[in-house]
């Protein structure tokens, strides 16, 4: 369906994404991933949604305010445990909450300010990469039973990655790393001979 994942409009250009599926095993030795490659599949998001998402990377004023204001009632609730209840334990989880208040908001002003400055110093192309598969990924599923649901944007780079740096930045297992760079080896040499016959037949 060509249209924009997020306003159903007018699509841009699609993004082609490798969906990976782990199911996740708990048995006596621990926890197992059992992972599988799952469909490739096309998605579109349009222009204007991906130029909102961008405006509120640079103007981060509203979510700075509403995160300090959620904050601000989780350490007030946390003073005001520590400070009203007697019980030792109730002091201490007061005080923990106040703790955790602090340092949630610090971790995301951080994160909203490194969001901020990589928009400002990206290239308008990488920008609309960045963006478009960030808002194709979280409106896709995540979830099929109880399988996860994971997509890795089939980019050249893969070609040349290497299985432990696929894994780490993906989570995959090395056989389904190796199964993702082929199958992204065989899409482009595939797309660059098909541009070659398309070359041909103009010539
Ligand atoms: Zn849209």
């Amino acid at each position: 369906m060509e249209k924009c994942l997020v306003c159903k409009k007018n699509p841009g250009p699609p993004k082609t994404l490798i969906t990976i599926r782990t199911l996740h095993i708990r048995d006596l030795g621990g926890e197992k991933k059992v992972q599988a490659v799952g469909n490739v599949i096309e998605e579109w998001v349009c222009g204007s949604c991906i130029q909102k998402e961008m405006d509120h990377a640079l103007n981060p004023g509203k979510i700075i305010w509403k995160k300090t204001m959620l904050y601000a009632v989780l350490a007030a609730a946390g003073i005001a445990i520590a400070v009203f209840f007697h019980e030792r334990v109730l002091r201490i989880f007061g005080a923990a909450a106040v703790l955790c208040a602090v340092l949630c908001l610090y971790s995301d002003l951080t994160k909203i300010s490194k969001r901020r400055k990589s928009t400002i110093d990206n290239s308008p192309e990488e920008n609309n990469t960045f963006y478009s598969l960030e808002l194709i990924r979280r409106n896709l599923p995540r979830k099929n039973g109880e399988e996860d649901l994971t997509y890795i944007p089939m980019e050249r780079s893969l070609v040349s990655a290497s299985l432990g740096d696929m894994g780490v930045e993906y989570g995959l297992i090395p056989e389904i790393a190796r199964q993702v760079r082929d199958i992204t080896a065989k899409h482009f040499a595939l797309s660059s001979s098909a541009g070659d016959m398309e070359t041909g037949k103009i010539l």
